[in-house]
């Protein structure tokens, strides 16, 4: 593993930041501000982000996190996930960033699913309008019913019904739904449930407008409705679609999911590192800039060992997900397995630690909106349980530690 970033990275890495910095982050309060003045969250996406894509798109700085290059999107230049690691960094400090750059969960985790297993027809419809920012997309498998960490437990159903499928699913938490741009849903159902547990499960691209679909309600976490994307409650009822809007085979779908959520938490892992750097230098600056007892913060005891702890987990973390991403390229999504199931159960827990020493640090004004805190704070909690909870990573790596050592 090479510590040096190559010349195209550092180069990538120089445009991304200047752009964050003169575009990204200067937007970000006016986009806060455009959707509190609208009378309803979810009617559109601010303008001011389409605007950016725009921008982003034409200064080369598109869908960085498609390893493929020249096939699907002629401009992107093809990273390893290694390389796209420290772009996926600079991007978690702003909230607005991934989708700037048209690298946002769950679209790209989508687009991923899609180039790998979705049929000429497919990419065409879905993947083609994807690449170029036109739609965004949803993945709905947890259901409110059945714990859905496991999700061999998935209980929506597709039946068949002559050349249709028949899909009837509730699903929540579907982050994406609520947004006017997302066109499509991939849900996950039972459609053989007489095979080994594994091999029960479908993938199905239902679109957003089909008869029977229903978004019901938006989850805020801890508050934040993460408007105008959002995380939704989506009922199927009685949805008729043709077959070949399945993506793979029947009974593919527990594998394809595995095998999809691989790279998508090696890029979370790096928006998280890039947020937890964000909170430790507001942190810094806090300290110097706020006095007690007739001296700054960062003289009175115990702040420099927050600051240090808090340097410490970062680079740790960062170590530990650069490894995940350097075997997920050399070795594949399976072999993968150990090293993700690490970063994704030590990076979320880490950037909680970190954010909240800088709340702490901030006292008060650190809870409230007028720092990026608390809305940080509430993502990283967030990423404890989405993508699955710290308990499945951690009997994953258990099981593949025993074994190692059989
Ligand atoms: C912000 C956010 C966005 C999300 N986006 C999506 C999305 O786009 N699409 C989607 O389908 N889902 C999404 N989710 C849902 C998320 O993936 C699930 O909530 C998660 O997988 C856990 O499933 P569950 O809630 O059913 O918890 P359960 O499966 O009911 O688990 C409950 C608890 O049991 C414990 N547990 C679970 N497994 C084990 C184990 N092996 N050993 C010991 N203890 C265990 C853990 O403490 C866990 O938190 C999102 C969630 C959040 C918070």
């Amino acid at each position: 593993m090479d510590f040096a970033p190559s010349p195209r990275v550092s180069d990538l890495r120089r445009r991304l930041g200047a752009f964050m910095e003169a575009h990204v982050h200067p937007a970000e309060d006016e986009v806060a501000r455009w959707l509190e003045s609208r009378p309803d969250r979810w009617a559109a996406p601010p303008p001011q982000i389409e605007e950016l894509k725009r921008r982003a798109r034409a200064e080369g700085l598109w869908n960085l996190w498609l390893t493929e290059p020249g096939v699907y999107d002629a401009q992107a230049p093809g990273l390893t996930h290694l390389e796209f690691a420290p772009l996926a960094e600079i991007m978690g400090r702003s909230p607005l960033a991934p989708e700037v750059f048209n690298c946002a969960a769950p679209d790209v985790g989508n687009m991923e699913l899609l180039r790998c297993h979705g049929s000429a027809e497919q990419k065409v419809r879905w993947l083609t309008p994807l690449l170029a920012g036109e739609i965004r997309s949803g993945l709905a498998l947890t259901e409110p019913a059945v714990a859905s960490s496991d999700a061999t437990n998935i209980e929506g159903r597709i039946e068949r019904l002559g050349d249709h499928l028949i899909l009837n699913a509730r699903k929540w938490w579907v982050t994406g739904a609520g947004d006017p741009r997302c066109r499509v849903l991939l849900v996950m159902g039972r459609i053989d449930p007489a095979a080994p547990p594994r091999r029960q499960h479908a993938i199905l691209l239902v679109p957003m407008d089909a008869p029977g679909v229903s978004v019901r309600r938006a989850l805020p976490v801890f508050g934040f409705d993460h408007a105008p994307q959002g995380h939704m409650e989506v009922h199927f009822e009685n949805v008729r679609v043709p077959a070949d809007h399945l993506v793979g085979a029947p009974g593919e779908g527990f594998g394809i999911v595995r095998e999809r959520l691989a790279p998508v938490r090696v890029h979370q892992c790096m928006h998280l590192i890039g947020m937890a750097e964000q909170a430790l230098a507001l942190a810094c600056r806090r300290a110097r800039a706020r006095a007690v007892l007739g001296k700054p913060l960062a003289d009175q005891g115990g702040v420099l060992e927050r600051l240090a702890d808090s340097r410490v987990e970062i680079d740790q973390a960062r170590l530990l997900t650069l490894r995940a991403a350097w075997t997920l390229d050399t070795q594949g999504a399976t072999e993968a397995r150990r090293e993700i199931a690490m970063a994704k159960l030590a990076v979320p827990a880490m950037a909680c630690r970190v954010i909240d020493r800088a709340i702490q640090i901030h006292g008060s004004l650190g809870l409230c909106e007028d720092t990026p805190l608390a809305r940080a704070y509430a993502w990283a909690r967030a990423l404890r349980l989405a993508d699955g909870p710290d308990e499945m990573h951690a009997a994953q790596l258990g099981r593949l530690e025993l074994a190692h050592h059989q």
